[in-house]
């Protein structure tokens, strides 16, 4: 086999409970993640160093040597394989760069498992995951799909029943946010007010919502701990919620560390409305829908 493509899902946090800061940095987090219908494709082809590539949405602002979280990904497989493998990567975006989505973990969850069968080493998906745990927090659930929670720094995760399908439209904005500002902001935020920070706690009611496949309640559950901050970091994100709670959407939350915006909908048609209201109403750069939840990198 001289070429294997792979394509993986962006995800979108149904509830993002961030803990106190610990004294290693991080933060203890209660991660309900469901990964959605948006899709970075990853095609590994057999050559003799490491090498990656990157096309479509954003990819200039996408590094192309060895920070790049896919080529970090092959180059941690082979050394736990202990052969000196090598492989170009092409990777096609969709999923908006530094957005939110999680589009960098995707494309190291899509290199583990191309790569994995690119060099015939047949590693069960348990061992892909504890080399996606060393890559980064979200890069686990990229490998799982599905709807998971995550607790710890996200990595400790436990697949999640869901009913049905859920309809999302999301705003895409123009440039990213980093992530590590904004847990900084978040932090800062919370300095200042003096506010006592909880221990993370999973949402009961958003649980039973995917269980009972609820649309309507899911939307009056949907939180993100992180959102103050992102807002604050980037205003215009209120007025990009506030149109979508205004056209009808069910819930809506910025994704993640942002700065996509997430609306759910009741239907695949409800969603196509509600995209097109948010394209009239010119508060993101980009409208898309996409439903979840999908399964995790597939070979394609
Ligand atoms: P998360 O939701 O996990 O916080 P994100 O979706 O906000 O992440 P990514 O798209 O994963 O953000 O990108 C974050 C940064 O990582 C980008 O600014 C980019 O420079 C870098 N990066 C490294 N590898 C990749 C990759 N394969 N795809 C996208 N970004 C990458």
């Amino acid at each position: 086999m001289n070429s294997v493509t792979v394509r993986v899902p962006a995800k979108v946090n149904l509830q993002l409970a961030v803990g106190p800061l610990r004294d290693d940095g991080y933060h203890d987090l209660v991660n309900v993640f469901h990964a959605v219908s948006i899709f970075d494709e990853v095609t590994a082809t057999a050559e003799t160093g490491m090498s990656v590539r990157v096309e479509g949405e954003s990819a200039d602002q996408v590094p192309e040597d060895g920070d790049n979280l896919a080529i970090r990904a092959a180059i941690a497989l082979a050394g736990h394989a202990g052969r000196p493998y090598g492989v170009n990567l092409l990777i096609r975006k969709s999923i908006p760069v530094a957005g939110g989505m999680a589009g960098g973990s995707a494309d190291a969850a899509a290199a583990l498992v191309a790569c994995n069968e690119l060099w015939g080493l047949g590693l069960p998906r348990e061992d892909l995951m504890e080399i996606a745990a060393d890559i980064g927090s979200d890069v686990p659930f990229a490998l799982l799909g599905g709807t998971a929670i995550g607790t710890g720094r996200g990595e400790r995760l436990t697949s999640l029943d869901v009913a049905g399908t859920f309809h999302w439209v999301f705003a895409l904005a123009d440039g990213g946010l980093s992530t590590a500002a904004v847990y900084a902001e978040c932090d800062r935020l919370r300095q200042a007010s003096g506010e006592l920070v909880a221990w993370p706690q999973a949402a009961g009611a958003l649980l039973a919502a995917l269980r009972e496949g609820d649309a309507e309640a899911l939307g009056a559950q949907l939180g993100n701990d992180l959102q103050p901050a992102a807002v604050a970091l980037r205003g215009s994100l209120a007025h990009t919620l506030d149109a979508g709670r205004k056209q009808g959407a069910l819930g809506s939350l910025v994704s993640g560390s942002g700065p996509t915006c997430a609306f759910l909908a009741r239907s695949a048609a409800h969603a196509g409305e509600l995209a097109a209201g948010l394209k009239d109403a010119g508060v993101a750069r980009d409208v898309i829908t996409a439903h979840g939840p999908v399964p995790g990198p597939a070979v394609v």
